[in-house]
């Protein structure tokens, strides 16, 4: 059965309750996102800015203050089992439980979701996720990155429609990562909606057709991969001058930083302003380059722009 959304919110806040004194944080207020069946979707913003807490929310492990969730077309107040049923998730935290080996613990999690013995793919999975030698192994004897593979297992035994991971490679090292995108990009060849967060710009511009950005609780951008890069013409010249540098005319458009290593970084728009105009201006007052380089714009940068832009 496939659907235009795979996941269709309204409204969506959540303020969590103040402890001790400490003020409630209004951590999601008033979120819009639909999120297109079919799709790897990227949901990006810094820490803190509401990722986890509208993940949870999906996952059921958070209660939403206000707002309509549907997943798979199933309201989670008016179908919570089938709206559950269509969801699989990826926690950022390595919550297992130690006493459970790899192949225990799937075979827990698919009776938690009610799935018959003879429906479980426990060794398909373990298969995939590369634990197979490890099946039969205590959870305590377990790697960090074994653990990361069996929570995307966990995520799967139930055949969800939508997966969805949170930070799955943050602080990953390089194999496990590879390992992650491909086993991603194989589930969504089948059919499955991808949905994962991070808060690195290049991850998700390699993997994901569509991102949306949230900051500071507030989605401030839903755009296909391709327009959000393209939106994006900044550009910043990194110099570092021989000795340092005098007094220097800049171009309209360009601004100039000095970093802690005496290195001087000029940033502009492609559009207004070319490379050529910044190395002229540092002709003109004779400032002898010894290394230049270029740096792209980071999530950090977007962010600037998209929040100054006032959207
Ligand atoms: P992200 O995943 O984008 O880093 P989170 O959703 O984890 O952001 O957090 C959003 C905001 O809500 C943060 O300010 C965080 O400190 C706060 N927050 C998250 N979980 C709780 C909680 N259980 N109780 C109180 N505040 C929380
Ligand atoms: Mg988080």
């Amino acid at each position: 059965m496939m659907r235009e959304s795979a996941i269709e919110i309204t409204g969506l806040r959540k303020t969590y309750a103040g402890h001790k004194g400490t003020a409630p944080k209004e951590a999601l207020k008033g979120v819009d996102l639909s999120i297109p069946a079919g799709s790897i979707f990227g949901l990006l913003g810094p820490n803190g800015a509401g990722k986890s807490t509208l993940i949870n929310i999906l996952a059921g492990l958070v209660v939403k203050s206000a707002g309509t969730v549907k997943i798979w077309g199933f309201d989670q107040d008016v179908n919570p089992r089938q709206s559950r049923a269509s969801i699989g998730v990826m926690p950022q935290e390595l919550n297992l439980d130690p006493f459970f080996t790899p192949r225990e613990a799937l075979e827990v999690q698919a009776g938690l979701y009610g799935v018959p013995k003879a429906d479980r793919k426990s060794d398909e999975i373990l298969e995939m996720i590369g634990l197979s030698d490890k099946a039969n192994a205590y959870a305590r004897s377990l790697s960090g990155g074994m653990r990361r593979r069996l929570l995307l297992g966990k995520a799967l035994v139930h055949h969800p429609q939508v997966l969805v991971l949170d930070e799955p490679t943050a602080g990953v090292d390089i194999e496990l990562r590879q390992m992650l995108w491909n086993n991603v990009r194989k589930l969504n060849d089948l059919g499955m909606t991808i949905i994962l967060t991070t808060h690195y710009l290049e991850e998700a511009e390699e993997m994901c057709d569509e991102i949306a950005i949230i900051n500071h609780g507030e989605k401030i951008a839903q755009e296909k991969t391709s327009d959000l890069i393209g939106q994006m013409d900044q550009k910043t010249l990194v110099i570092q001058p021989e000795t340092p540098a005098a007094q220097i005319a800049l171009p309209d458009g360009v601004t100039m930083d000095t970093r802690r290593d005496g290195a001087l970084a000029f940033s502009y728009r492609t559009s207004q302003v070319s490379p050529e105009q910044v190395l002229a201006s540092l002709r003109d007052a004779n400032v002898a380059i010894r290394d230049v380089r270029t740096e792209d714009p980071d999530l950090e940068d977007i962010f600037l722009a998209l929040t100054k832009s006032g959207d």
